[in-house]
């Protein structure tokens, strides 16, 4: 029902909501980021990530060196061959996996490598521990990607 509602009005509101995250940046990000922590824990209670993965679809998350050695490790994999196998230097010159969708996401939407993902995904899409105020412009591009972020957008909106 949310993903749906994501799907079909993410492309029309995108210009409110760019202009809505804009006006947050003069909010005190504490209150800020208490709200937006209240609604992460209300959209991710309605929504379930296995009906979406579309983060992991999209877009290519970045894979750290310590993230490499332990994925490298579970894998049974030296590190050099986890890297020459599965990742490539984005045009920022950060490591990221070299697929779209994920190499490790699963027909189930479920990820191989859960335990020992990268930080990068467990941290996606940055609407809680208290640091929704430090990637607003970073939301404003995944109210088009995650239909978690769009929601809680939409909910602080209401507000
Ligand atoms: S490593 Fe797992 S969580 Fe991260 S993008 Fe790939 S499938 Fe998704
Ligand atoms: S895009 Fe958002 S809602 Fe979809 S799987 Fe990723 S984090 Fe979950």
């Amino acid at each position: 029902m949310l993903i749906q509602d994501w799907k079909n009005r993410s492309a029309s509101t995108q210009k409110e909501h760019h202009k809505f995250i804009n006006r947050l940046k003069r909010e005190k990000s504490k209150v800020l980021n208490e709200r937006a922590e209240r609604l992460h824990e209300e959209v991710f209670g309605e929504l379930d990530c296995l009906d979406c993965a579309n983060c992991c679809t999209s877009i290519p998350p970045i894979v750290n060196r310590a993230d490499a050695s332990r994925i490298a490790k579970h894998l049974g994999m030296k590190v050099a061959r986890f890297g020459e196998e599965y990742l490539h230097q984005d045009e920022d010159g950060d490591m990221v996996m070299n697929t779209t969708p994920c190499p490790f996401l699963q027909s189930d939407n479920a990820c191989l490598i859960y335990e020992v993902r990268p930080k990068a995904c467990r941290k996606y899409p940055h609407t809680d521990n208290l640091e929704f105020a430090d990637h607003l412009k970073l939301h404003q591009q995944n109210v088009m990607y995650c239909p978690a972020v769009f929601h809680i957008v939409e909910r602080l909106m209401q507000i």
